[in-house]
């Protein structure tokens, strides 16, 4: 699976990254660092509670065809 951040739209509040600090970086003024990335198996529901937590419901889950 793989991970797509609407980026633009990010208000900062660092939901994501509370719950998954390393898959969900953020920059120095706490928006979302990243566009997306490849998910490790291992990663999947960190990855997906990471997701579920973004109250602006950017974050979008690409699940492999
Ligand atoms: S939870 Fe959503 S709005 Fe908040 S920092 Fe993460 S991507 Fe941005």
């Amino acid at each position: 699976m793989r991970i797509r951040i609407e980026r633009a739209q990010c208000v900062g509040n660092a939901r994501c990254n509370a719950v998954a600090e390393a898959l969900y970086p953020l920059d120095d003024d706490g928006y979302i660092a990243t566009d997306g990335f490849d998910v490790p198996a291992e990663s999947a529901s960190l990855a997906r509670r990471g997701a579920r937590a973004c109250p602006e419901r950017i974050i979008f889950i690409e699940e492999d065809q």
